[in-house]
């Protein structure tokens, strides 16, 4: 396809790593090499991803596992390691941003880069694109493909077209024979209710849909079928969002698995939410300044407060006490109770926090904090491998861990 495309008004670049948690797993099992591998759900029930040979022979993605030893008892079947293909992702990305300022990572092996402005460093499109390719290949061990086009669906498109290891770049001379040659289902946000809806009208292919009449477009799919429409002719509509949205509430609450009039049992699976919620914040860098805790009865009926503090926070001891303040106030002894749960709400950015007139964030963060400690030996070590000492009756805790390693208790 063309590949001197100098003088694009955008330029995406998707990049989507082939059967990603497989080729994690055979990165580091180099004696699989030339086995199937099947990686399975947390619970081992399903296959969440699988080599190219394993798809070949007829694997599919959600397949009940005692299927798949059917078709393919040769096969290795692995339980997932999600840590571990947390920090393969987390190689990706540092290259991916060497490539470009602009990142988004769109899932655990899936992001986009704004490409455009950079092609001095590059002879064409196709040079960065293979130069990207090459290099996570060559630093990481995993292979990705790469597609490269005016807009993201295009882009996103594109990399899926020649998997795995591929380049496809998409010009706008190259739309029209590309969109011939993929089916409705496959433009990204065309599930297969949409795609009913538009075959009902006769129109059965990607560049029919790109070619018919906007107003057919929107009075079956509204304003959604417009954008896509558009963007499937070259006009960009979506752009690159390299800061995730905020979320309107964070909520770490669950059932204790049980109905207990034990005061404690509530107050540790309380610590145990605070203690996630807190590490989430953490780990993405938000506060918040607004928070609600609540338990619920037997009867599931739910009692609540909230609380709204001056300054934002993440840190664990601040919401931790207002957690502790609840329990006083809600707890009825002889009571029993079934849940509890905290959200966060008015989320702002870390970095967005209100400055003092020195220039000062003022927080009441402590740097290098207990929970930051926490956080790194769990992702390490498997989520349950350090815990708060008062959520220790929490038996939930323990099922999560992934290896027998001796315990930390943090007090
Ligand atoms: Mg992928």
């Amino acid at each position: 396809m063309t590949t001197t495309t100098h003088a694009w008004p955008k330029v995406f670049c998707h990049v989507d790593a082939d059967c990603f948690f497989a080729s994690c797993e055979r990165l580091r099992r180099p004696e699989l090499k030339g086995y199937p591998i099947c990686v399975l759900s947390s619970n081992d029930a399903c296959v969440v991803a699988k080599t190219y040979d394993a798809k070949a022979r007829g694997i599919k993605t959600g397949m009940p596992v005692w299927e798949a030893r059917d078709i393919l008892p040769q096969a290795v079947y692995l339980s997932a390691d999600f840590a571990f293909y947390g920090t393969i992702s987390e190689h990706m990305f540092m290259v991916f941003r060497r490539f470009s300022p602009y990142v988004e990572h769109y899932s655990i092996d899936e992001a986009f880069l704004d490409a455009g402005g950079l092609m001095t460093l590059h002879d064409s499109h196709q040079a960065f694109a293979d130069d990207l390719r090459q290099t996570v290949q060559r630093e990481v061990g995993v292979t990705v493909s790469v597609g490269v086009s005016m807009t993201r669906t295009l882009a996103k498109m594109a990399s899926e077209f020649n998997k795995p290891n591929g380049t496809t770049i998409l010009a706008r001379d190259d739309i029209a024979a590309f969109l011939d040659r993929v089916e409705l289902t496959d433009i990204p946000g065309i599930a297969q209710n949409r795609a009913n809806t538009l075959q009902g009208l006769g129109i059965t292919t990607a560049r029919a849909f790109a070619e018919a009449p906007e107003a057919l477009v929107r009075s079956v799919l509204g304003k959604i079928g417009v954008e896509l429409r558009l963007e499937l002719n070259g006009e960009s509509v979506y752009p690159i969002e390299t800061e995730s949205p905020l979320p309107k509430s964070v909520v770490r609450s669950a059932s204790l698995g049980e109905v207990t009039a034990d005061r404690d049992i509530v107050h540790a699976h309380l610590t145990h939410h605070v203690t996630r919620l807190a590490c989430e914040l953490l780990a993405k860098k938000l506060v918040a300044s607004k928070f609600a805790v609540f338990i619920r009865h037997k009867s599931f009926d739910a009692v609540g407060m909230e609380f709204r503090l001056k300054r934002p926070t993440d840190n664990f001891f601040a919401i931790m006490s207002l957690a502790d303040q609840a329990l006083e106030k809600l707890f009825r002894p002889g009571e029993r109770y079934r849940g509890c749960g905290i959200v966060a709400m008015d989320i702002i950015r870390e970095q967005e926090q209100p400055h003092d007139l020195f220039g000062e964030v003022v927080a009441d963060r402590r740097k290098g904090s207990i929970l930051q400690v926490m956080s790194e030996i769990n992702r390490k070590y498997g989520n349950g491998a350090a815990v708060m000492l008062a959520a220790l009756p929490v038996r939930r805790i323990r099922r999560e861990l992934r290896f027998r390693y001796p315990m930390l208790y943090v007090d």
